[in-house]
């Protein structure tokens, strides 16, 4: 069995946007329109003689669900199914407190977790990255899922991992 790794995160901040980068498919929607993502999807990807089964999980925090239902769906499902899970943030929207609740639980699961604050496209949105550690998740990987910026950097650290 493949190791997998878990993209977990609200909705619209680019989840799918790095699914389809990294499996070379379009098996994920992507859409300006939150919560198109409904489904989890799977995805190859191959980075460097390692494997594994990337998960795009359809986000949490649209208006359709009870959030508290959401936000737990997303974080049971990481813990008890991924070998490492990414938590992605949108490095251009303030800190949610519910990205804060399932940091909280993340890391309380024991799960391997790397912080991925996505939508860091260039050096204006750099400056904003210290507000990130109030997640308490450390190293923070900064990328442009859209533009493919440290892209790279993450998935060296991800392989480490499995
Ligand atoms: P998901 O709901 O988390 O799966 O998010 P999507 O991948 O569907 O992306 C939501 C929106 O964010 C789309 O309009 C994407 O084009 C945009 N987006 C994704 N990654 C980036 C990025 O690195 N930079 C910028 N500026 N926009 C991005
Ligand atoms: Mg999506």
């Amino acid at each position: 069995m493949k190791p997998l790794v878990a993209l977990i995160g609200r909705t619209n901040v680019g989840k799918s946007t790095l699914f389809n980068r990294l499996t070379r498919q379009s098996r994920a929607l992507v859409d300006d329109q939150p919560g198109v993502t409904r489904d989890r999807l799977y995805g190859d990807v191959t980075w460097e003689d390692h494997a594994f089964l990337l998960i795009d999980t359809g986000g949490f925090g649209d208006t359709e669900d009870a959030l508290s239902s959401r936000v737990r769906q997303q974080a049971e499902l990481a813990a008890g199914e991924a070998d490492l899970v990414l938590f992605m943030v949108d490095g251009r929207q303030e800190i949610q407190p519910d990205d804060l609740e399932v940091a909280q639980y993340l890391r309380r699961s024991g799960k391997p977790v790397l912080l991925v604050i996505n939508k860091i496209d260039g050096p204006k949105q750099e400056t904003r990255l210290p507000e990130f550690y109030r997640f308490g998740l450390t190293p923070l990987f900064p990328i442009s899922a859209q533009h493919g910026l440290g892209v790279g950097s993450l998935l060296d650290a991800v392989v480490r991992y499995l």
